[in-house]
């Protein structure tokens, strides 16, 4: 992926050399959370200021680099701040790369005294306190969205990895992996009564994600998307901050080969927009009824109760149903009140 963009690298440092720019310090959020963000910290021999210069690198046009290269002038009390610290650091070149994590990788240069590279991945690791400061003073100087990176990146220090894991991409083997890998044990625990009590009501897999519904006080929702051979994103629509006994009874009825088809069903009403998010291909996935509505799982993975009825007319066709032909029964009924 970094050769990929080499080239543009290149192209805004040849931009920024002819503005006068000459970079003290680079960071580059490579892929993290999906956005590769280029931000560097750049002395303007000129003017004898420092700046702040970002790039979204998603976003961009080489045509028209102006408009996408973004500055801000550091005031010179912080810059100086800035510059001693990092003028006197010590520390050589590190690296902490982490196998578990798909994508969200920070590279760091440094050109003080010699360049310097500092390259992890997601969280900053406990013991490069040297680089909390002048990470934390460049993005003061970004747009206030970017404050979310900067959080996720100071995680371990503020102990919150575990929430900022659960909702990513984890490794995890599926049919193999030891479940102690991810699940306290009373979750296990939990969970296994759910799987045991026959809980895990709906399992099918379609493409790489596997949908399952887990009846409890109410219904919930478990997505496990397989990202790659080795990564799962895991998700529960309950409470519960990380992995969870649903999820955990869930992977138990993978293993035990316990699926139950959802059933299908395709909307004929004339309100198409409506429907829209809530499609996986032409069709919807139901889980059963409440009333005169339709219990669908949007693709966002959301459970959306939807009105079977429209100005007196049945908007949906079911197109696969339970061996007793459940749902077809249930929508006659209710088109004949
Ligand atoms: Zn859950």
């Amino acid at each position: 992926m970094f050769r990929k963009k080499k080239a543009i690298f290149d192209k805004i440092n040849d931009y920024l050399i002819k503005k006068g720019h000459e970079m003290c310090m680079s960071i580059y959020l490579n892929n993290y959370n999906g956005n590769n963000i280029y931000i560097r910290f750049d002395y303007v021999k000129k003017m004898s200021v420092y700046k702040v210069v970002w790039v979204d690198l998603n976003f961009f046009n080489e045509s028209r680099m102006e408009d996408y290269i973004n500055s801000q002038m550091m005031t010179k009390f912080l810059a100086m701040k800035l510059v001693n610290k990092l003028t006197k650091e010590e520390h050589e070149s590190c690296y902490d790369f982490n196998d578990d994590i798909i994508g969200d990788r920070v590279e760091v240069l440094t050109y003080f005294n010699e360049p310097r590279e500092y390259v992890f991945d997601r969280f900053l690791p406990l013991g490069w306190d040297f680089l909390i400061d002048p990470l934390a003073m460049i993005f003061s100087y970004l747009p206030r969205g970017m404050e979310v990176f900067l959080n996720e990146i100071f995680g371990k220090y503020d102990q919150l990895e575990e929430r900022y894991n659960y909702l990513k991409p984890v490794k995890f083997d599926l049919l193999h992996d030891d479940f102690n890998k991810l699940f306290k044990a009373q979750i296990i625990e939990r969970g296994e009564k759910y799987f045991t009590g026959g809980k895990v009501s709906f399992l099918e897999k379609i493409e790489n994600k596997y949908t399952a519904i887990v009846d409890g006080t109410v219904p919930y929702l478990v997505v496990l998307e397989c990202v790659s051979d080795s990564h799962v994103l895991m998700w529960c629509n309950c409470k519960y901050p990380t992995f969870c006994k649903h999820i955990y009874a869930v992977i138990r009825a993978i293993r035990e080969k316990k699926f139950n088809n959802f059933y299908k069903v395709r909307y004929i009403g004339s309100a198409q927009t409506l429907l829209d998010k809530v499609t996986v291909g032409n069709f919807y996935l139901c889980f059963g009824v409440e009333g005169d509505k339709l219990l669908l799982v949007t693709s966002e993975g959301n459970i959306f109760p939807a009105n079977i009825m429209h100005k007196n007319k049945c908007v949906f066709e079911v197109i696969e149903d339970d061996d007793e032909c459940s749902l077809s029964k249930y929508l006659e009924e209710v088109k004949e009140k």
